[in-house]
């Protein structure tokens, strides 16, 4: 009610102007059905798992019943995609139902695949089984692994079938609708502040800062130039955050358009995302970014800067000052630098902070790229590496290596001297070795949710059996843990999964 809405209440696509959003309600659904209800996030917004199992939670949760007192919405922003303006995007197949507080914290609730809105362009507003069974998992992953990150509620079908262009072998085919319904303190992404500067509608772009100040960084109380300089440095060091833990579990989010950026520093729209299986820089899960890999691993840090700029040249028209925008954004490189090395030393449990660090860094970055090697079970088995004993560096670690047995002779004197370093470097450090691999198992997770597992629950999901993705769920929600019981999926990726589509690769639209 503090926004302005745009006053055209049907569905009609159209360019919005002057509004941050627009009314809409969504689509009816055949035969619903919950697949997934996250227990957690119910008890966040005061809900137990009774209600879950109510007639009306199933429809509310699916489109089909809009609660009295509530007026969903769709918001409308813009974006670069891909490094290019894109002019209007907006909430295509996300609708926000509405907003509860719960102990002091403010959530909205959202649709997603919920059928049109006046953003859907040339779409159909809807969301297949398998990217939203990717969606759900991954979100609430996200969330144990300690990402910052939206997070999800439940998972539905829809009983609708849904067309999309392609499927895994590429025939046409329809595929079964669902509905994944996110949840976030805030939605609110970079292009919807761009939008309003694209059109230098600075009244409606200053509405909305002040706006997302009041609610979500209400400690910058009075609105004024130097603090809306503040924001910005904010949302760039909450930008920072999450990239650097994107880093950490090797994360690739795949599509880090502006739209897809959120003001909060929460991982947002999980798309044609993937996790890191071989340690390479050079790596995107998205094949639409295959040639220029705009999005790869290594690049992440940069292209968070990258929409920073593109977020301080929409709000440049209220702080009107150049020197002080680029003075923020020369920060984030520098102490991303400087948080990277730190995040790194932690991952190889060391709490000192020793200058040839860098090095031993990098030269060990260089190694896990010279053999295809496992990031997840290389720094996770690396807590078992014994100071005394570096020679047998190798054996600590043996699992990770896709190809033991084909690592030639020189790379394996590398493998050899960067041990030996690593070892020389701990006899730095105050601490047993055992200490060391209980700090080390607390950044390292021994599970994530690998490419191939979600491709499994997707299989067995289409036919209607849920225990892969429950098993998941629930894995999932203590990666740090050692879960002897699920060892099985402390694991190399199996061999039918290298290069798939699907398995290790997606494409943006799904
Ligand atoms: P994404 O690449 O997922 O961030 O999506 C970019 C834009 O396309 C956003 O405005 C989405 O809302 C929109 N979009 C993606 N898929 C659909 C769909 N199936 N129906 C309508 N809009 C969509
Ligand atoms: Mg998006
Ligand atoms: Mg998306």
């Amino acid at each position: 009610k503090e926004l302005p809405a745009d006053p055209i209440m049907e569905n009609t696509r159209r360019q919005v102007s002057k509004a941050c959003f627009s009314y809409v309600n969504p689509k009816k659904t055949a035969k619903p059905e919950l697949l997934h209800v996250a227990l957690e996030m119910l008890e966040n917004i005061g809900l137990t798992e009774a209600d879950s199992k109510t007639e009306q939670f199933l429809n509310v949760f699916t489109g089909n019943e809009v609660l009295s007192n509530t007026t969903p919405y769709a918001m409308c922003y813009a974006g670069h995609q891909f490094g290019n303006w894109a002019g209007q995007l907006g909430d295509g197949r996300a609708i926000n139902l509405c907003e509860v507080v719960h102990n002091n914290k403010r959530w909205v609730l959202q649709l997603k695949g919920a059928g049109e809105t006046p953003y859907s362009r040339t779409a159909d507003g809807l969301a297949v089984l398998r990217s939203s069974i990717r969606e759900y998992l991954c979100s609430e992953a996200m969330f144990y692994l300690g990402v910052p990150t939206t997070r999800a509620l439940a998972l539905a079908l829809t009983g609708d079938q849904v067309l999309r262009d392609v499927l895994y072998n590429g025939n046409p085919a329809y595929e079964k609708g669902a509905i994944v319904t996110r949840v976030s303190p805030s939605f609110l992404r970079f292009g919807n502040y761009q939008i309003f500067a694209s059109k230098q509608d600075h009244h409606t772009l200053k509405t909305l800062v002040d706006f997302t100040i009041k609610h979500h960084f209400p400690y910058l109380e009075d609105v004024s130039k130097a603090n809306y300089v503040q924001f910005f440095k904010d949302v760039s060091q909450k930008t920072l955050e999450m990239i650097l833990h994107w880093q950490r579990v090797g994360f690739v989010h795949g599509v880090m358009n502006t739209d897809n950026m959120s003001i909060l520093g929460l991982t947002i729209d999980y798309g044609p995302y993937g996790w890191l299986e071989g340690f390479d820089f050079g790596w995107t899960p998205n094949t639409t970014d295959r040639q220029y890999k705009r999005y790869r691993y290594g690049n992440q840090p940069n292209m968070g800067l990258w929409n920073l700029v593109q977020l301080a040249n929409a709000l440049y028209p209220l702080i009107e000052d150049v020197p002080v925008l680029e003075a923020v954004l020369e920060d984030y490189k520098n102490n991303f630098d400087q948080a990277s090395l730190n995040m790194m030393r932690s991952k190889l449990g060391l709490e000192r902070k020793i200058d040839l660090d860098k090095v031993l860094i990098k030269d060990l970055e260089e190694n896990l790229q010279l053999t295809e090697t496992d990031m997840t079970i290389f720094f996770r088995n690396l807590g078992d590496f014994k100071k005394e004993q570096p020679l047998k560096g190798i054996e600590a670690v043996r699992d990770a290596f896709y190809f033991l047995e084909d690592i030639r002779g020189d790379i394996k004197e590398k493998w050899m001297f960067w041990f030996k370093a690593y070892a020389d470097r701990l006899t730095l450090e105050s601490f047993s070795d055992k200490a060391r691999k209980d700090k080390m198992n607390l950044v390292n997770p021994k599970y994530v949710l690998r490419n191939y597992m979600s491709q499994l629950a997707i299989e067995d999901a289409d036919k209607g059996d849920y225990k892969v993705l429950n098993e998941l769920f629930e894995m999932l929600k203590k990666p740090y843990d050692e879960q002897p019981e699920y060892q099985k999926w402390f694991a190399k990726r199996p061999d039918w999964a290298r290069d798939k589509v699907g398995a290790s690769m997606l494409s943006c639209s799904s």
